[in-house]
């Protein structure tokens, strides 16, 4: 989360076509209609119902043919517009689950979009193709009997859709076993058994999570049921911090108490930047609002000035000995939670390829670099085996820091869907880990609908929500209620 909603923190000064041709296909057979294939350069999976772009009503767009390499008759677009979309009208479809290719270009980047289905949003992300087509899985779709609507809208724009290809689901393949190995050779037992806990129920339950003892509270009072896991976080022991007044003492103190009330830890640490905090509002940024960065936004790549790529670079500079400052800092609390006994899902440095936090401001190689160092202060010099390192960097394979330093690969998200299976992510991130790590929704805006995930073939280990409107009050109470009190969730 990049803590622009987070009260908390502030508490220290923070389709329609009505394409004639698919009716007439569709009035005549089922729902899916096998299309021939179109392009040697594009292989159509068989059964699969293609929705060419160009076919689509477009809004805000227009149909190009300049770049080779599409089917049918051209692409559309560039979503430069706001409000630029395409939709496409299913007059009469079968009722299932479906698996989405998206056929499209991004010649400047990685892309974010949105597709909605009969109005549900589901959000995604292009990887970036250059001048080439490419097809992305977006996951699966819920289609309803009779008439749906499929829909691409912006998102990030300047991107193009070639087609989309509708394929029935087959059922999810259940998870592959998961390693009872942790990358610390030393782990201790109760690391161990951690680990041993989340692997007995993966696939079968998701646990609960929940940052914040309030949100916590709330979850409790009005489902009856205390999430599984208690979020924390160590950002007021920064020394950064301290140094301008935070006062973060008895907060380890309180994590300990929640473990011994038999709640799973997990920590990550808003890290305020070692030196070089610019301490001052900004001048209006390209949102037009002016940029906070005071001493106390120290974590956001805004609001220093800090090059932690250049101190790696440099083992004899001062800025290197300011990093093994804060981390050996951080170690002494940790400590405190390993001579409790308490086991720690561990996720420093996370949302590293969005790029707004300083440590994932320099690119993927120093950001893995620092992880490394972390991992190797940590548990190498400062004989830390209660932690269970889990990478939250983001979806791209350039920023994992490797099988060698990594327990649970996470995802942190806000859809804007809360209702939002996330079954693109989930898809990619079991064709990379399946068999290998857990994978988990480690910070989620709102509470995910889990029985709708399992539909989907969507099974984290476990979610932990953020807090406040981008937390549980985000739900109705009685949605809290369900997913709460469904049997695929674990609570405390
Ligand atoms: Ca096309």
């Amino acid at each position: 989360m990049i803590l622009k909603h987070c009260a908390f923190y502030l508490l220290t000064p923070f389709f329609l076509a009505s394409c004639a041709k698919l009716q007439a296909a569709q009035a005549s057979a089922p729902a899916v209609v096998a299309v021939p294939s179109v392009s040697a350069a594009l292989v159509i999976p068989a059964n699969a119902l293609r929705l060419e772009a160009e076919d689509a009503v477009l809004s805000g767009n227009t149909v190009l043919t300049k770049r080779p390499g599409f089917s049918g008759k051209g692409y559309v677009g560039s979503f430069e517009k706001d409000g630029a979309k395409i939709v496409w009208a299913l007059p009469q479809a079968k009722a299932g689950l479906y698996d989405v290719q998206i056929h499209y270009s991004a010649p400047f980047g990685t892309k974010g979009y949105d597709l909605l289905v009969n109005g549900a949003k589901l959000s995604g992300t292009f990887p970036a193709t250059g001048e080439k087509f490419a097809a992305h899985s977006a996951g699966k779709v819920e289609i309803k009997d009779g008439a749906n609507t499929l829909e691409i809208d912006r998102g990030w724009g300047y991107y193009d859709i070639d087609a989309l290809d509708l394929v029935p689901a087959a059922a999810p393949k259940p998870l592959a076993a998961v390693p009872e190995t942790l990358a610390d050779p030393q782990a201790s037992p109760e690391a161990r058994a951690l680990l041993h806990r989340l692997i007995s129920s993966y696939g079968r339950q998701t646990l609960s999570g929940q940052y914040e003892p309030k949100d916590s509270a709330y979850v409790k009072t009005v489902t009856g049921q205390t999430p599984a896991i208690y979020g924390g976080d160590l950002i007021e022991y920064s020394p950064s911090r301290v140094a301008h007044g935070s006062k973060p003492s008895g907060t380890t103190e309180a994590i300990i108490a929640e473990a011994k009330a038999g709640r799973i830890i997990t920590l990550s640490w808003h890290w305020n930047a070692p030196t070089g905090l610019i301490d001052a509002m900004l001048p209006p940024g390209k949102d037009g609002k002016p940029v906070d960065a005071r001493w106390y936004k120290g974590f956001n790549s805004t609001a220093t000035t800090f090059d932690f790529s250049k101190a790696l670079d440099n083992p004899a500079s001062p800025e290197h000995a300011l990093l093994l400052r804060d981390i050996d800092t951080i170690a002494g609390e940790l400590q405190k939670l390993s001579d409790a006994h308490v086991p720690v899902l561990w996720r420093p440095l996370h949302e590293a390829a969005r790029g707004w936090f300083w440590w994932g401001a320099k690119g993927p190689e120093p950001y893995k670099k620092l992880w490394r160092l972390m991992f190797e202060r940590l548990t190498v010099t400062h004989h830390l085996h209660n932690l269970i390192w889990v990478d939250c960097s983001g979806m791209d394979p350039a920023w994992y820091p490797g099988d060698a330093v990594v327990d649970v690969v996470g995802i942190d998200e806000y859809p804007a869907d809360v209702a939002d299976p996330l079954s693109s992510h989930w898809e990619d991130l079991k064709t990379r880990f399946d068999g290998k790590k857990l994978l988990a929704l480690t910070e989620f805006g709102g509470v995910p609908d889990v029985d709708k995930m399992r539909r989907y073939g969507v099974q984290w280990s476990y979610f932990v929500s953020w807090t406040g409107d981008v937390g549980p009050h985000k739900m109705t109470a009685d949605a809290l209620k369900r997913i709460y009190g469904s049997t695929a969730v674990g609570n405390r």
